[in-house]
């Protein structure tokens, strides 16, 4: 079965309520046409409008974080009960600036995995290498150890998303090349395959993200196994509609 292309935003903390609501007006008829699946993921006090803004369109709501707590004493997080209530469909799992900035590890990223899919939201759990990590020629390893300690537990690889994203290509307008992405992303998929299995690892959909844009979305989608992008800086523009119709 072929895996359906699915395109997110990563509005991370940008935008109001009011240019929120905005650029979905704007991005709502642009995408009307689109063959694949499209999420913004926005500042979780956004949720409640922007969910309202995006009815009736097809763009799903999600989120940038979830807590590995059904409730708790856990000042200022958010429980997955909390997020689905608003109608939030996917969130962002272990994203590299939670890692860099927020202590987030690769047993945090599992435990909120897990929690995810408990409560039946999609999460899109991301990984991926740093320059020096990549200069030493140590990639895969890294990759291996995140998809492994990440995704423990498990049971149905399927109803994930997957999000490569090479630290050193985030927010820098330096994007991995075409070959590059499918590469890795291809090298991800078989690893997928030895943990769970190939069937499964191949209905898998699995984004690129880091630095893409209107101008290079149609190269990397046009990569057998890249399934979708995680978009940031684009994603705050109406340039986000054109990368949704890449295939236009
Ligand atoms: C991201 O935040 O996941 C991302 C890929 O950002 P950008 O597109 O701005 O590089």
């Amino acid at each position: 079965m072929a895996r359906k292309p699915f395109i997110a935003g990563n509005w991370k903390m940008n935008m109001t309520a009011e240019s929120g609501k905005q650029l979905i007006q704007e991005l709502k008829p642009l995408v009307k046409e689109a063959k694949c699946d499209i999420a913004l993921c926005v500042p979780a006090i956004l949720i409640p409008a922007m969910v309202k803004a995006a009815k009736g369109s097809k763009i799903k709501i999600g989120a940038q974080n979830v807590h590995f707590a059904e409730n708790g004493a856990y000042t200022g997080e958010i429980s997955a009960t909390m997020l689905k209530e608003y109608g939030v469909k996917y969130v962002i799992i272990g994203h590299s600036e939670r890692r860099q900035y927020f202590g987030e590890t690769n047993e945090t990223v599992n435990r909120r995995t897990l929690a995810a899919l408990k409560n039946d939201l999609c999460p899109i759990v991301c990984i991926g290498e740093t320059l020096e990590d990549r200069e030493s020629g140590e990639t895969e390893k890294v990759l291996t150890r995140q998809l492994e300690i990440g995704l423990a537990g498990v049971e149905d690889i399927k109803k994930l998303v997957i999000a490569y994203e090479p630290v050193w290509a985030i927010g820098t307008g330096k994007t991995a090349t075409d070959e590059q992405a499918q590469e890795t992303i291809k090298f991800i998929r078989k690893k997928l395959g030895k943990m769970f299995c190939v069937k499964d690892a191949n209905r898998v959909r699995i984004q690129y993200g880091g630095s893409m844009n209107a101008a290079n979305c149609k190269g990397l989608m046009a990569q057998p196994d890249i399934d979708g992008g995680l978009i940031g800086g684009a994603s705050l523009k109406k340039d986000f509609a054109t990368i949704v119709n890449y295939n236009k």
